[in-house]
């Protein structure tokens, strides 16, 4: 059985999740703390329940998601995994950042690239890789179909979706993902997003506008 536990980190109030079971092991997702007090926080989680971190997935990465890459990389010797469709966003991270005004220590490199149909493995853990880009380019969503629950980064959110008017941002493609990979899940399957409280799809079919629209827009096609 698996434990997810949920942290809301940066001024994005991103989501990172340390997913972990009872072997102990675990992996950390989305790693977006970005103050001492944030590094804190996580590391105190990790060390409270014994776990031991043995993977670094970014859904996707933007900056919010990447803020506390390189912590965990120097903390616990892990370095990050994602699709390679995104390492001009892993690359454009400093100059964000520069925008933005955040402090900002440089993610290392990917070290190894997501793909759909791969399985992401840790203690007695499997998750399936989903291939849902639209609002970055590579963005993957992580599935667990016999626990029935997705993380979802940021493609979507309970009763929202994610932008499409970011660089490297698709609307078709989001709707595509949206519509064809995430809305053919179970309903029950529970929603842990990249931003905001978790969700179900039963909940978004019925009652996120964005999706209600996309379902009447494919009817009239
Ligand atoms: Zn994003
Ligand atoms: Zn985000």
């Amino acid at each position: 059985m698996t434990r997810i536990a949920a942290f809301t980190f940066n001024g994005f109030e991103e989501n990172t999740y340390v997913i972990s079971d009872e072997s102990g092991a675990c992996i950390i997702i989305d790693p977006g703390c970005s103050t001492p007090a944030e590094e804190q926080e996580l590391a105190s989680y990790i060390g409270a329940h014994r776990l031991r971190p043995e993977r670094l997935i970014n859904t996707h990465c933007h900056i919010d998601h990447i803020l506390g890459n390189a912590f965990v990389s120097e903390e616990w010797g892990l370095a990050p995994e994602a699709h390679r469709n995104e390492i001009p966003v892993l690359e454009s991270g400093e100059a964000i950042a520069r925008a933005y005004g955040l402090p900002y220590r440089v993610s290392p490199p990917i070290a190894r690239f997501l793909e759909e149909g791969q399985i992401i493995r840790f203690g007695n853990t499997t998750l399936d890789l989903l291939f849902v880009p639209g609002h970055s380019p590579g963005h993957m969503a992580l599935y667990q179909a016999d626990e029935k629950f997705l993380l979802s980064g940021d493609v979507l959110f309970y009763g929202s979706i994610g932008r499409y008017d970011l660089p490297g941002s698709n609307f078709e493609d989001l709707v595509d993902s949206i519509m064809n990979k995430l809305m053919q899940l179970p309903g029950e399957v529970k929603v842990y997003p990249g931003h905001g409280p978790s969700t179900s799809i039963a909940q978004e079919k019925e009652k996120n506008p964005y999706i209600a629209e996309f379902a009447a827009l494919k009817q009239t096609k």
